[in-house]
């Protein structure tokens, strides 16, 4: 059994690689699940969504958020009478959001995700992190922001001060999945806003200590490959770079994958990790995860 650590891009496009050379029954996916939240009426875990889509094979992969060739006539009619959303939610990705809202207002959000999953055709687990409703603050300068107003209204624009969010309890599961598995892999989520959550929860780390964790770098050289990691990384006083995410995981971590680019800091990430492996880690197509995908099982088996 392997779990993975999961946001809603980077970790579900090695997941598109990882699931073609693993059996899906042998993953666990735990979610990170801070940014959820109700928009238009139901309730939007947009990593979980990503992450079921992806299994799936039908997640909108220019986007990493929705379902492949979706229509949005059901946004477009709310905008027509005068009821614009934030998000722009497609008509197949809004069933699954409704039917996600009334099992977990009925189930709580983990049975919710269980069910999903098989109803979709899965073999895989996925786990949302918590079944607790987070609280994230982003500290701007220009104030104040919610997490999607920061991304979608304010376009991340805003040079980012702090960011704050609330602890949860572990949803049922996750603590025993780290345990019963022969590794963990930390996908190359965004450190801050993705994995530190998980992290976050009560028995994580701990369990972490206990099991063989191969985390892949977000971080290339002193940039993010995309979003806001770096700007988070930089308002929390963290390198960017792949030295910055190794700290962040020192206390648990047998391998850190990194770059080819930032080969040049392999001695320095030594100083805080037992093992790095250095490979391409740009996922740029499917040869590209599958690839990477290998390289991590070669690592763990
Ligand atoms: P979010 O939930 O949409 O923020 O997505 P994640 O947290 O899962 O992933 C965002 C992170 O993925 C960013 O920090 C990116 O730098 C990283 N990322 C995206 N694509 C790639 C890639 O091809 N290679 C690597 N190494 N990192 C990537």
């Amino acid at each position: 059994m392997i779990t993975v650590l999961s946001g809603g891009t980077g970790t579900p496009k090695l997941l598109q690689g990882l699931k073609e050379i693993v059996d899906p029954s042998e993953l666990t996916i735990i979610v990170n699940t801070l940014e959820n939240d109700y928009f238009s009426g139901v309730y939007v875990s947009a990593d979980i969504d990503t992450v079921l889509y992806t299994m799936s094979d039908i997640i909108n992969d220019e986007f990493w958020y929705g379902i492949k060739d979706d229509t949005f006539i059901t946004h477009e009619r709310l905008n027509e009478l005068g009821c614009p959303e934030l998000l722009r939610i497609g008509d197949k990705d809004r069933a699954t959001k409704i039917q996600k809202t009334l099992l977990m207002e009925k189930y709580g959000l983990a049975k919710a995700c269980e069910i999903q999953t098989k109803d979709m055709g899965l073999t895989c687990k996925i786990l949302p992190m918590s079944n607790e409703q987070s609280d994230i603050k982003i500290i701007t300068d220009i104030g104040e922001l919610e997490f999607h107003d920061f991304l979608i209204k304010y376009q991340q624009e805003p040079e980012v001060l702090d960011v704050q969010f609330s602890e949860v309890s572990p949803a049922p599961g996750i603590i025993e999945a780290i345990n019963n598995s022969d590794a963990v892999i930390i996908g190359p989520s965004n450190p801050i806003t993705s994995i530190l959550p998980i992290l976050s929860l009560e028995g994580v780390r701990e369990a972490l200590k206990n099991t063989y964790v191969v985390a892949v770098s977000p971080i290339i050289g002193s940039d993010s490959v995309s979003g806001p990691a770096s700007k988070f990384m930089r308002a929390l006083d963290i390198d960017v770079s792949s030295v910055g995410v190794a700290s962040l995981y020192e206390d648990f971590l047998d391998n850190f994958v990194i770059d080819t680019e930032d080969e040049n800091l392999k001695d320095e990430i030594n100083q805080i990790v037992n093992k790095v492996t250095v490979t391409n880690t740009i996922m740029n197509s499917l040869g590209a995860k599958k690839n990477l995908a290998q390289t991590i099982i070669n690592n763990i088996l």
